[in-house]
């Protein structure tokens, strides 16, 4: 068996944070990834191809349940590849604003959300990861932020934006994490960019990880595809929202009677898959006279942000879904795209079996909230679109609305519409709540420490308290940082 001091399951966004600065300081290390490594695949290497990876081997691709009058096409496109999400997104690149941080304060307590040691974290991050802004040259991308600013939303520099009411009714230039449109992964970024590695860093691909392995509700070692690997310190769960509840409901870690029906041995019982949260979209698509230029970097360069969404903007039409709808699609056009910053709305993460191989059950319940905010985001978050396509800037280049259309109006059936062909950004967050020692609707302690378990945490996108108003990569790096440093700072 093979042995090390700590295991980081999931050499994702946040595993290879988190295994890099624990080897940086000598500890032995084994980050174990399912997938393949980056290197030398160029539809990672430059994000304007992220989209070609979709439903490829590089994705998990899982179904989601299906809900009568809802997108029937959506599926769960999470990254399966060294580097994670951050491999295969489309690296927009901004932290999380100080409302966010204060909210999770106030629900975990202790200096894990603290605006001293998020700037801490931030910093690191910044040390590693290289940013760039796109030139903004292209016909399309300045006749969106000219006629953001027309509708009343002026342009600010988005990469400098902390407090929240900066962020609402304003628009500009997306940070991307990229160096002229090279990907700036967790992969690039912490492990191909650097001098050289720790020596006592091991990172193992193409090794997925089925069991984790419990003595006394002490996590000891993992079972994989290659065989066990054990940690004499500690295992780090970092196999992202989907897949980190998987893990542990497959090794004992959940809700008792769910695991029961599985006869899965229960070794903590606690709301594990609970609270899936995301960022619900939707999309107004226009025709456009002639092309409206091509991409600058990834083609989402320039963004918006009404009161309660966040509108990403794209010179070509993204309309994966509206097509497979029957709405009409031309040669070019432009695409807007409004999401929920803060998504009330839970859905869950449940086993099919306790078979590894098994893809689990994600009941997203995507816009179910009781009092319909999501959705109600969303309707206003399209008049805005329409209200921002109508400015004089977009005049002679916008032809006509291709989806919903103009003559879909009323709120109830541009919400059949936004039901039918909407989307997420691939967010999913939420699923191993972090919160309050004493709390019980929580998974992880704000240590990232798995409750009733012992020398295990989890340190990715599950843990987020509730929905960052920002897409969350950035969160994830400064969690992630945040985490080793604790577990630095416990073995001191
Ligand atoms: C298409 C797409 C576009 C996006 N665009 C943006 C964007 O522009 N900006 C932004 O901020 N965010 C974006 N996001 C979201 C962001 O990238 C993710 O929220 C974030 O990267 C998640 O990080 P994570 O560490 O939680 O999980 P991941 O990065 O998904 O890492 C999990 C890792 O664990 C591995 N793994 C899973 N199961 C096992 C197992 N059993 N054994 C071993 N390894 C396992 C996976 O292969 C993966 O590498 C996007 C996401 C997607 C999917």
């Amino acid at each position: 068996m093979k042995q090390y001091e700590y295991v980081v399951v999931g050499g994702g966004t946040a595993g290879i944070v988190i295994g890099v600065r624990l080897a940086e300081a000598g500890h032995r290390v084994a980050v174990v990834e399912a997938g393949p490594t980056d290197l030398g695949d160029p539809r990672i290497e430059y994000t304007r191809d992220w989209a070609s990876m979709i439903d490829t081997e590089l994705d998990f691709s899982y179904p989601l349940v299906q809900r009568e009058g809802f997108n029937p096409y959506l599926r769960e496109h999470i990254a399966k590849v060294l580097g994670g999400c951050s491999s295969h997104n489309n690296t927009i690149a901004l932290r999380p604003s100080r409302a966010d941080i204060a909210h999770w304060n106030s629900l975990c307590g202790g200096d894990t959300w603290t605006e001293e040691t998020v700037s801490e974290a931030w910093a690191r991050v910044q040390e590693k990861v290289r940013f760039e802004l796109a030139p903004i040259e292209n016909r399309a991308n300045i006749a969106f932020l000219e006629a953001c600013e027309q509708q009343g939303l002026p342009r600010v520099e988005l990469e400098t934006v902390l407090a929240e009411d900066d962020l609402r009714n304003v628009c500009g230039v997306l940070p991307l994490n990229s160096e002229e449109g090279r990907r700036e992964s967790s992969a690039v970024a912490y492990l191909h960019h650097a001098d050289e590695l720790p020596p006592t860093l091991n990172v193992l691909t193409g090794v997925r990880v089925d069991r984790i392995l419990f003595d006394s509700g002490r996590a000891v070692s993992v079972e994989t595809s290659a065989g066990q690997i054990e940690a004499s310190e500690e295992i780090i769960v970092t196999a992202g929202s989907l897949n980190t509840p998987k893990l542990l409901m497959l090794s004992g870690v959940g809700h008792a009677e769910h695991l029961n029906e599985f006869g899965i041995d229960v070794v903590s019982d606690l709301p594990v898959g609970d609270h899936l949260l995301d960022h619900p979209e939707s999309g107004v698509l226009f025709e456009t006279s002639g092309s409206p230029g091509g991409m600058e970097i990834n083609g989402w360069e320039v963004g918006a942000f009404g009161e309660d969404v966040m509108i990403h903007f794209t010179q070509e039409l993204y309309d994966d879904y509206t097509s497979l709808q029957g709405y009409p699609v031309s040669e070019h056009g432009i695409s807007m795209t409004p999401n929920v910053r803060r998504a009330v709305s839970e859905g869950t993460v449940r086993l099919r079996s306790s078979d590894p191989e098994d893809t689990p059950v994600i009941d997203a319940q995507l816009l179910s909230d009781e009092d319909d905010s999501d959705i109600d985001a969303l309707v206003a978050g399209i008049r805005l679109c329409r209200e921002i396509a109508a400015q004089p800037a977009f005049e002679g280049l916008v032809v006509r609305e291709l989806a919903p259309g103009t003559e879909v109006q009323d709120d109830e059936d541009l919400k059949r519409y936004i039901r039918l062909a909407g989307a997420t950004v691939f967010h999913p967050a939420g699923t191993c709540r972090m919160g309050f020692d004493c709390s019980t609707d929580n998974v992880v302690t704000p240590d990232f420490k798995v409750k009733g378990t012992r020398a295990l945490r989890v340190a990715d996108a599950s843990v987020l308290p509730s929905m960052v108003g920002v897409n969350p990569c950035m969160t994830v790096l400064i969690l992630a940082e945040i985490c080793a440093q604790k577990i630095l700072s416990e073995r001191r």
